[in-house]
């Protein structure tokens, strides 16, 4: 079995690792078909989509990439052309994420749409180990359904209604992922056809438009923007999005633990229930975080 608690060994991490924890950044899988492009092309193929009409859809987290993300595509594109999504992982992620994304939406004067899944992130883990005691009841870097179930398939549902029903038939689907935060962000394609959500006569592009950006680039996009960050960040986090990510790194993890007690007891509950560990690293989270659960 994998990733049992009290097991020892590290996990195969396809990415980097910080502070002994290995830590892969949330990959929204875009994988895509069709034409592709690299690097400067990818900003002309958007202007060319821009002046064809399309609808450009800025996943929004709440977190410092996806602020940075919108910086830029509003550099580009006005902001009748965008749609602002939170995909809302409820309980799972940090306060305020939600509505720091709205905030940025509102200031922009670009309509602003949540995305929630019918199902949360523990009740997802409970329901696996229910039907499948034998398998590891968290999701992992090859079955990630939190970020397909709860993240990317309302996202897709809520983008196609909206557009739908304002009989919008391009869309580029703008995200904030950057090839410095891991080898396997590196990997992405700053620009693809995404043929699979382009059902029904409509063209689907997803656009990764800070792609390049290094975190300084990023923090110095939203300072010169005069935005604030998440105060999640003041904490000294890393990354936002889950409290408490299979792939967080320690830092991160700590922090989600000492300030969101409640919830960090749910998940330490969860993983002596299930008897499999939520951290990639295989290891409890009061392992990693020296918060007793
Ligand atoms: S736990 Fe949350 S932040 Fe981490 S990969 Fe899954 S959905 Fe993304």
């Amino acid at each position: 079995m994998d990733r049992q608690i009290g097991r020892g060994g590290e996990a195969s991490m396809d990415d980097i690792g910080i502070g002994g924890i290995g830590i892969s950044m949330d990959t929204e899988d875009a994988s895509a078909s069709g034409a592709v492009s690299a690097g400067g092309d990818a900003l002309s193929l958007a202007l060319a989509e821009r002046d064809a009409g399309a609808l450009f859809v800025v996943n929004h987290s709440g977190g410092k990439d996806s602020q940075a993300m919108m910086i830029h595509v509003l550099e580009h594109v006005p902001a009748s052309q965008v749609l602002v999504v939170h995909a809302t992982l409820g309980e799972s992620e940090w306060p305020g994420a939600l509505e720091h994304a709205r905030e940025q939406a509102e200031a922009a004067g670009a309509p602003f749409l949540v995305a929630q899944a019918g199902k949360t992130f523990l009740g997802m883990v409970e329901k696996r180990r229910a039907d499948r005691p034998e398998v590891p009841s968290w999701p992992s870097a090859s079955t990630r359904q939190c970020t397909s179930d709860l993240k990317r398939g309302p996202v897709t549902r809520e983008v196609r209604r909206y557009a739908s029903a304002r009989g919008i038939d391009r869309i580029v689907n703008c995200m904030g992922m950057r090839a410095a935060e891991s080898s396997a962000r590196a990997r992405k394609r700053p620009w693809a056809e995404h043929a699979a959500h382009g059902v029904a006569g409509r063209s689907w592009h997803d656009w990764l438009p800070i792609h390049a950006l290094s975190t300084a680039e990023v923090l110095a996009t939203v300072h010169a923007a005069g935005q604030a960050l998440h105060p999640a960040y003041a904490l000294g986090n890393e990354r936002l999005s889950c409290v408490f990510c299979l792939f967080g790194s320690a830092g991160d993890l700590r922090n989600g633990a000492l300030h969101n007690p409640e919830l960090y007891a749910r998940y330490v509950e969860m993983e002596r229930r299930t008897g499999y560990t939520l951290h990639m690293s295989r290891k409890a989270l009061p392992e990693i975080t020296g918060v007793p659960g």
